[in-house]
């Protein structure tokens, strides 16, 4: 996102909402909203913390907009919403960044400069761009207390984080273990399963994939093929996995033989002929060749290098026939377990080969890849080698392909709360509600233990202090490392809980009474926003009674990646630490893409700069654009401009016009009289209305927020295109009770519809208030309580349901008869301004006050009823005169606003014609003009005057 520029137009609504934002801080408006309502009511709202390590864009404008309508909503309902940013602050981003302004990589380097200097670094970096994110925050109108947020480095944070562990631990649920992780070589941690599900996680890479000949132990020229996509791995071969139901076959190709499974035969190139038939439990306990030798492996004393039955093995693809290397998949680690195979690794840390393959020692695992290839075909141990492509995990930090590894590592025990988890599940109201039995419970159900180790710096130490003897202590408070303290002096008030300032401090072993030294592993940060909960407010240090009160939360919204991170995790904790599930309310949003259905991308700059398109259209067009779209119901929505200018258009411009259309007479509106509500179209606009409010609080009430916001738009259509078209004439009319009636049904309307749109669209709704409200309402249109459909019963609309239902009904009736017989007038050529004698409708007899609808907006003289739909366009001498006098009203008033006259001004007329017609049209409507186009006088005269004017064919000219 670019700089804001000063010098950069700003449209009408970008300014004023930046003077509506400066309002609302001036007058503590979102202070206020909080502290008007009960303490004892509240709405709390999980904000999932941002990286602050990079800016704001789309996907942040979506989750800050639900996170403003929400609690907005929830305020005006009479809750007490309390808003606090957090700031999410350790791991592997901030530490790359570190990394990289450094000039240092790897582990290696970071402990040469010493992990104070690192870590005192990458907290100086933490928030570099909180300013930036402030900026958009405040601007996008979301009320939140961003400067007294939180942060996952604040030691109240972190102490936290530490007594939950420890709960943790105490339910028997923390583990050390080793485990198949995928690992990153280049920032040397494992990465977790729900880090990889996050984006840009995959990619597709197309890489060889080699069917190799493991040469049968103890025959000549037999070999079982087996298939890899992972060549660098075949050193680590140790045992090969065969179905034992599954089909094999032997195969005899030019002088040797193979096996393979029967399905698998497609693989073969070339002519071959099947010797012999078996199944795979046939094959198992047989022995083969190693393809190379791994020093030390012997001495393991542990059988290896022969054929076991496993229930992975399919024929889907490769051979039938599975190469296990048990350090590096999961199926292989788990079947050498079982096997007791013997475990050695190949790769180091880094990525790189050990000395025990001589052959590939200090290469690189990927760079093997064609060596290996190499080495085989020279060796004849190549049947065949292909072009894979696959999607394969990077590092979401540095891109670094990861690979499989069995590293030990501590884990939170999963399995064990399973079913818990899945019980609890049926307690939250996922929207869309699919999530909840679809992505969310299929995430559960697969969920394997989760690693909580980190093998870096910059991250809440795990809190687990470890004695040679064996003994585990672990810690849940500051209080209790210093009691357990060696040195109790070292644990300062302000000790600082990091890994470096932490490290140093020793403590003395309850069993054995020797010093134990915490083990060197930080915590996965997912931990840290698992802890979100209880951790920002340093329970149960601090705040215990309001969380005991307060826990879960009603909402929490994050788009569809969190689902099996950050929502999943939160899951994890509240189910093991409180027993309950975290939040009551889920709302996952989807992806947001460019206009062409690809990824937003910086580089490709294919989508509008998010300041630009604010200063264009201005931030309420945005927000209700966000929340009108299927990306609200967890569906990726391609962004388009247009529709931001398209709701710029329909919704703010038509409702910013029907508000200044209403200050134009809101003087005449006599604040003591009691409307009665009894004209058809003021009780059909507060039908809608009442139609509306309750769409909206039913969309709101259930978090379907596309259902809230679509109505809004359609209201605004009506009412303007149908409501106040027609209500003109009534407003300027001379019958003040039915002026009285009119004003004081649009300012209902008016008032009502900006507090029920406030939520989305808070800037414009502000501004219309401030237009509306008197001196004893509240200042601004948030602290006002939700409108209620009680309220409106009082207007007596919505009282009798029936009778509702009639009016819009009716009202329906009529528009389709107006737009049916409009176009027949279009057809025949005859402009709408020309009065007709009759229209005859069909269907049962209409009210006179539908009837009275249909001749003004028709421009007829009478409504029959009758069996045929006819628009009688008979023109008589006296109709067409009326013609030309609408025809001439309307055309002295164009020409009135082109002067830019206003209704004060009143005019003397000067009008010439040889027309007959026209001038008998004046003699008998001379006052109708007059009244007309606001004239004071017209003069009737033979000289030709300055404007010339074409009357249906007729011709004269005026002045004024
Ligand atoms: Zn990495
Ligand atoms: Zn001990």
């Amino acid at each position: 996102m670019s700089q804001n520029n000063n010098q950069q137009k700003k449209s009408k609504f970008a300014q004023s909402e930046e003077e509506i934002v400066k309002f609302w801080e001036e007058n503590h408006c979102f202070e206020k909203s909080v502290q008007q309502r009960p303490a004892a009511k509240q709405y709390v709202f999980y904000d999932g913390p941002p990286f602050a390590t990079g800016l704001p864009h789309y996907g942040h404008i979506l989750s800050s907009t639900i996170k403003d309508v929400v609690p907005r909503y929830f305020t005006m309902k009479g809750y007490r919403v309390e808003r606090r940013w957090g700031w999410d602050c350790h791991g592997l981003p901030i530490e790359n960044i570190a990394e990289k302004e450094l000039k240092i990589s790897g582990k290696k380097q970071i402990e040469e400069i010493g992990v104070a200097k690192f870590n005192e670094f990458c907290r100086s970096k933490v928030l570099e761009f909180a300013g930036e994110w402030g900026k958009m925050v405040k601007r996008m109108g979301r009320w939140v207390d961003f400067e007294n947020s939180y942060k996952t480095m604040d030691n109240s944070y972190i102490e936290s984080v530490w007594w939950g562990l420890k709960q943790v631990y105490e339910k028997g649920l923390l583990y050390e273990g080793r485990k198949v992780l995928l690992y990153c070589s280049r920032c040397e941690t494992p990465i977790s399963n729900f880090e990889v599900a996050m984006d840009n996680s995959y990619k597709d890479v197309t890489e060889p994939a080699v069917f190799v000949k493991f040469k049968v132990r103890g025959q000549e020229n037999l070999y079982f093929i087996a298939w890899t996509t992972t060549p660098w791995t075949l050193p680590g071969n140790v045992a090969l996995a065969v179905g034992a139901k599954i089909d094999y076959v032997q195969v005899r190709q030019n002088n040797e033989e193979y096996i393979l499974a029967k399905d698998r035969l497609e693989v073969l190139t070339g002519d071959y002929e099947v010797i012999k038939e078996m199944r795979g439990m046939d094959l198992v306990n047989q022995e083969y060749e190693p393809l190379y030798e791994v020093q030390g492996l012997k001495e393991l004393g542990k059988k290896s290098h022969y054929v076991a039955a496993a229930d992975f093995v399919s024929t889907e693809d490769g051979s039938g026939i599975v190469h296990t290397a048990v350090i590096y998949g999961e199926d292989d680690y788990n079947l050498g377990l079982q096997l007791d195979l013997p475990m050695l690794p190949t790769v180091d840390e880094v990525g790189k080969f050990k000395d025990n393959v001589p052959q590939f020692a200090n290469q690189y695992f990927k760079k093997v890849n064609p060596q290996v290839i190499t080495d085989l075909t020279k060796r004849g141990l190549l049947y065949h080698t292909d072009n894979y492509t696959h999607s394969y995990p990077h590092c979401y930090r540095c891109e670094t392909p990861l690979f499989y590894n069995a590293i030990p590592a501590w884990f939170i025990n999963v399995q064990k709360i399973k079913e818990r988890l899945k019980e609890l599940n049926e307690n939250i109201n996922w929207v869309p509600q699919h999530i909840k039995h679809g992505r969310f419970l299929k995430g559960l159900e697969s969920a394997p233990d989760w690693n909580i180790s980190r093998n870096r710096y910059w991250a809440t130490p795990l809190p687990i202090w470890k004695c040679q003897c064996g003994q585990l202590e672990v810690i849940g408070s500051k209080q209790e490392l210093k009691e357990k303290a060696v040195n109790s002096s070292q644990v300062t008030d302000d000790l600082d809980m990091h890994k470096h300032s932490i490290d140093p401090i020793k403590i003395n072993c309850s069993k054995c009474g020797q010093e134990a030294s915490r083990i060197p592993e930080v915590v996965d940060c997912w931990v840290e926003s698992a802890s979100m909960p209880f951790a920002a407010q340093h329970y149960p240090f601090a705040n215990k009674e309001w969380f005991n009160k307060n826990f879960p939360a009603q909402f929490v919204a994050e788009y569809v990646a969190q689902t099996r991170a950050w929502f999943y995790v939160m899951h994890v904790m509240g189910t093991i630490l409180f027993d309950k599930p975290p939040f009551e309310n889920v709302v996952m949003t989807g992806t947001i893409m460019a206009e062409d259905g690809s990824k937003m991308s910086k580089s490709k700059k294919n989508y509008p700069d998010p300041w630009k398109l604010i200063d264009n259209y201005g931030v309420d067009a945005l927000r209700y654009y966000l929340m009108s779209t299927p990306v609200m119901s967890g569906e990726s929505v391609n962004f388009s401009e247009k529709a931001v200018d398209e709701i710029s258009k329909k919704l703010l411009i038509t409702l910013a016009n029907v508000n200044s259309f209403y200050q134009m007479f809101k003087d005449k509106k006599d604040e003591s009289y009691q409307p009665q509500f009894t004209n058809i179209m003021d009780k059909w606009i507060l039908t809608e209305l009442q139609m509306t409010l309750l769409a909206v609080t039913d969309g709101m009430d259930a978090y379907e927020v596309i259902k809230a916001t679509r109505p809004l738009l359609n209201f605004v259509q009506e009412l303007s295109t149908w409501y106040v078209r027609r209500i003109r004439g009534r407003v300027k009319g001379s019958d003040e009770r039915d002026k009285q009636e009119v004003l004081h049904t649009l300012d209902l309307v008016l008032r009502t519809f900006v507090k029920m749109a406030a939520p989305i669209i808070p800037f414009i709704t502000e501004r219309i208030w401030q237009d509306l409200r008197h001196a004893d309402d509240p200042i601004s249109v948030h602290l006002c309580d939700w409108p209620t459909a009680d309220e409106l019963s009082t207007t007596g609309v919505g009282t009798d349901h029936d009778l509702s239902k009639n009016i819009l009904k009716n009202i329906q009736t009529i528009r389709e008869i107006i737009e049916k017989a409009l176009a027949l007038r279009a057809k025949t050529g005859i402009k709408v301004r020309q009065p007709l004698p009759s229209l005859t409708i069909t269907g049962q007899e209409l009210g006179a006050e539908y009837q009275e609808i249909l001749r003004e907006e028709l421009n007829v003289k009478e409504i029959k009823f009758g069996q045929e739909f006819v628009l009688d366009t008979e023109i008589s001498e006296e109709l067409k005169l009326e013609g030309l006098l609408r025809e001439l009203i309307r055309q002295t008033n164009s020409l009135r606003k082109k002067a830019q006259l206003t209704i004060n001004d009143k005019i003397d007329i000067k009008l010439s014609t040889n027309s007959t017609l026209v001038k008998q049209m004046f003699q008998k409507y001379e006052t109708d003009y007059k009244t007309g186009v606001l004239a004071k006088s017209v003069t009737l005269t033979n000289d030709a005057q300055e404007h010339s004017l074409k009357l249906d064919g007729e011709e004269a000219s005026i002045s004024f």
